[in-house]
């Protein structure tokens, strides 16, 4: 397993549960979590129907979560309600969030990976890998003892980068089609001595605002004084009191698998940072005393490749909510593309909405090119609409379940990552505690039913 992200987190955890004997998880950081503890970013968007009615995301994310909630660290997503601070006052696609600490990310996420029996490898970066065929033999790493080879039956890719799959010349796709720009990144910030209920307030009081604090970023924008090149302020109230999560500096036009882009967009980041916390102090209601907490670790890359898959998830997938024979995951997050560009999104491209509740298959974490390697999480086989939506990290979770599964059993039976049993993983993805949507539930009714099996495209 390469990366400890919500989807490493997932597909490790759920690898070892289901027998397989030796699972190493290799992270670059000295903590776990990915994107949800280095990145600072949260909450985690909704995992459950775009209309907030069922949770789709279960199992793993879901024990997750119910773990972080039981020492404080987090809030379950059934108790948090759309247009409040936690879901930054947004409604639409913000039904059901979860806020958390990532502290409690980081610690959960490792007792989980102990428990499960998985061996950490932190502070380790996987810089190559040795290939044969169509099989990645093992990884190179590097690390304070130098450069090292991790050798691997099965690699499960969840580096958000497809780094593994990519080093091993799997094919991707790289931006979106009309110009092969991919989003923006940002840099997430943490403020404290925020004045919970004034901003509250600020927001009750100005209903027509469709972000907070729309009218006065809207003025600051007219007169030049806002400093950043995006449309509007998102915060994210935390369970902490007077904390509160910033998703706003915004770098266009870098590439996250480029280092020179990477350390470029740091320095323009913190740059943005200084200034808006300036401005928030300075115009803000409720901000006006407000602190820096933290800043991420590493800024926050939203998109780089989508290795291509045995089939590729589109848009219209998500819209019709299309059922797949081979459905590993379902969500409800809609397309939210921050506008490669300009200062414009999310949701404001004229993407119409996505289906209630949409599939994602197992064909879409099966690299074309390679027989013992799977995606999963940011970098599956998905089209830059459709990556917009299904990247969150709920769903990411549910993917490291699936694919994590998937590996133990390459590994059990001798088999490629391409001939697994879906019907079998979906029936063991049932029995952890998944949901696959309303297709597979009926499907796999007792023997006695007449229902006809459920698989229609
Ligand atoms: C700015 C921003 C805002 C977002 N907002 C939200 C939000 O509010 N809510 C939400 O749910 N989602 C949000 N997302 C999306 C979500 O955070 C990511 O898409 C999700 O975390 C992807 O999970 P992952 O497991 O695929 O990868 P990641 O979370 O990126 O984890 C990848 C892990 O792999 C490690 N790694 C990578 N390459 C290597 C390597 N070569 N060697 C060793 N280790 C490596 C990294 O250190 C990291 O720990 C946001 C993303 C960004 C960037």
């Amino acid at each position: 397993m390469v990366g400890s992200g919500p989807s490493g987190l997932g597909a490790a955890i759920s690898a070892a549960r289901n027998g397989a004997r030796s699972v190493r998880i290799i992270d670059r950081f000295g903590f776990v979590g990915g994107n949800m503890t280095a990145g600072l970013v949260g909450p985690c968007m909704t995992s459950f129907s775009l209309d907030g009615e069922i949770q789709l995301v279960r199992g793993i994310f879901d024990e997750f979560v119910r773990r972080m909630e039981s020492t404080g660290g987090a809030l379950h997503p059934s108790r948090v309600d759309s247009g409040t601070g936690y879901s930054g006052f947004m409604v639409f696609g913000h039904e059901r969030v979860t806020p958390f600490d990532p502290e409690a990310a980081k610690y959960v996420g490792m007792q989980m990976l102990e428990e499960a029996g998985v061996e950490l490898m932190l502070h380790t970066f996987v810089a190559d890998v040795v290939t044969d065929g169509r099989e990645v033999r093992g990884v190179v790493v590097a690390s304070k003892d130098g450069l090292g080879y991790v050798p691997a039956s099965v690699v499960i890719d969840c580096t958000g980068d497809g780094d593994i799959a990519a080093r091993a010349g799997a094919q991707f796709d790289y931006g979106r089609e009309s110009d092969g720009e991919v989003q923006p990144m940002t840099l997430f910030f943490r403020i404290k001595n925020v004045d919970d209920d004034a901003v509250d307030a600020y927001a009750r009081s100005h209903p027509e605002n469709r972000f907070p604090y729309e009218d006065l970023v809207t003025a600051a924008r007219e007169d030049g004084s806002y400093p950043v090149p995006r449309r509007g302020v998102q915060l994210f109230r935390t369970p902490e009191p007077g904390v509160w999560r910033i998703n706003t500096t915004r770098v266009l036009g870098k590439n996250g698998t480029d280092v020179a882009d990477l350390t470029s967009a740091e320095v323009e980041a913190r740059h943005q940072v200084e200034s808006l916390l300036r401005f928030f102090r300075d115009c803000l209601p409720g901000l006006e005393n407000s602190q820096l907490l933290d800043t991420a670790t590493t800024i926050g890359v939203r998109e780089t490749r989508r290795i291509r898959g045995t089939y590729t998830l589109t848009f219209e997938d998500l819209q019709q909510g299309r059922h797949f024979e081979d459905v590993i995951a379902v969500a409800g997050y809609p397309v939210d593309i921050h506008n490669p560009k300009s200062s414009d999104g999310p949701f404001d491209d004229g993407i119409p909405p996505t289906a209630n509740i949409y599939e994602i298959p197992y064909r879409t974490l099966t690299p074309v090119d390679l027989d013992n390697v799977l995606i999963s999480g940011r970098s599956l086989s998905a089209t830059h609409e459709a990556l917009a939506a299904v990247r969150v990290m709920p769903p990411c979770f549910a993917m490291g379940e699936a694919a994590g599964i998937a590996a133990a059993w390459a590994i059990r039976d001798g088999e490629t990552i391409h001939d697994t049993d879906v019907p079998a993983l979906q029936r063991q993805l049932l029995a952890q505690g998944a949901y696959l949507g309303p297709h597979v539930e009926r499907s796999f009714e007792p023997a006695s039913s007449t229902a006809a099996p459920s698989f229609h495209h």
